[in-house]
């Protein structure tokens, strides 16, 4: 027994590995189809568990990153695209206006220029022709230029004499001249437009007048220079320096000779003491006409080219020193409405009187056309 026992204690390592090899052969629960069966059982039940749980988030992680990613292309792309396209486009349409408009603005500046050299000689050429006469014939007819002569245009005052009487115009009456010869379809013109058409021929209007004051009365200002206005005729004033010089109230001031001459009234002069200019010495002559036409011109700071003798008194003297001071023209009170070159220095006038109404004005016309 004893011997049985110990060796069965020697090989007691044998018994369990005898028993697995029967567990093994029998099955006991742990074969391949159980185990099989087991473990899908197991791994159902853990799928759904564990699936619904990562599935979400694995989808919007994943989701995210290509938006991120996708974006950043999508926007690269259409930028980049875009960006190179637009800019280079609206380069091109900024520089070409430009040119276009330089091109364009430089073939004007040819054709404004050679506007004023046509313009500019015309004053300067005028003074040329008259120095050295070289008279072109007007077309017959074109010569009628009345010159109509005015002194005061006010009522003359109580207990005026005849002649101041004859000489005052009012104003009412004088509106209705000018009505007149609006509607008769005169323009008035200049004595510079004058010399220029008898020197060169230039064209004159249809029917050109030219009307005058002489003496430079205060009225001049007050009544005659609205009226002229009111229908934009102009008209030459004479005027003798002496008593605007020396602010004598009766006359013009430089600064209401300045305002006329600015809203395109004409200046002449009438001397500078009003004399009577027939038998005076050369000295006497060119110190009257020469004293007044600076006193103008430095006063409205332009020449002025028509004299009037004062009185319409003058002899062949009078008239030489009046061509040689620089003057085109001068007006006598003679008679008469057509002008000539040769009769350039003693231009006749149209009188007008006092009580000359619109209708004798036109008769008057009428006469001397
Ligand atoms: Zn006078």
């Amino acid at each position: 027994m004893t011997t049985v026992v110990k060796s069965l204690l020697r090989f007691w390592f044998i018994l369990p590995i005898f028993l697995i090899i029967i567990v093994v052969q029998t099955g006991f629960g742990f074969n391949g189809a159980d185990n099989a069966a087991a473990m899908p059982t197991v791994s159902a039940t853990l799928r759904p568990t564990f699936t619904p749980t990562f599935t979400p988030t694995p989808t919007p992680t994943r989701t995210l990153p290509p938006s991120p990613t996708a974006t950043p292309v999508i926007e690269a792309t259409p930028t980049d695209t875009v960006e190179p396209t637009m800019e280079p486009l609206p380069t091109d349409t900024v520089s070409s206006p430009p040119t276009i408009a330089a091109q364009t603005i430089e073939p004007v500046t040819p054709t404004i220029e050679p506007s004023p050299p046509e313009l500019l000689p015309l004053p300067t050429a005028t003074e040329t022709p008259i120095i050295e006469p070289t008279p072109i014939a007007l077309a017959p007819g074109t010569s009628r230029v009345p010159i109509l002569m005015y002194h005061y245009l006010s009522a003359p005052p109580f207990g005026a004499d005849a002649i101041r009487t004859d000489l005052s115009v009012s104003p009412d009456l004088f509106d209705t001249h000018l009505a007149y010869l609006q509607e008769a379809g005169y323009e008035s013109i200049s004595f510079q437009q004058l010399a220029v058409a008898l020197s060169r021929g230039e064209a004159l209007p249809p029917k050109p007048v030219i009307i005058t004051f002489d003496d430079g009365y205060r009225d001049s200002y007050e009544n005659a220079f609205p009226v002229l206005q009111k229908y934009g005729y102009t008209a030459t004033f004479f005027i003798f320096t002496q008593p605007i010089d020396t602010a004598n109230v009766d006359f013009l001031s430089w600064d209401m000779v300045r305002e006329m001459h600015q809203a395109g009234m004409e200046f002449g002069s009438h001397s500078h003491t009003h004399p009577d200019l027939r038998n005076r010495d050369v000295e006497f002559l060119l110190r009257e006409i020469v004293t007044s036409k600076e006193l103008i011109e430095q006063n409205i700071g332009e020449k002025i080219r028509a004299f009037a003798y004062p009185s319409g008194m003058y002899d062949e003297t009078a008239t030489r020193v009046v061509k040689s001071a620089g003057f085109w023209a001068a007006v006598t009170t003679q008679w008469g409405g057509h002008q000539s070159y040769d009769q350039r220095f003693t231009m006749p006038r149209v009188r007008i009187r006092g009580n000359d109404s619109s209708a004798m004005l036109a008769e008057k016309l009428r006469i001397v056309e």
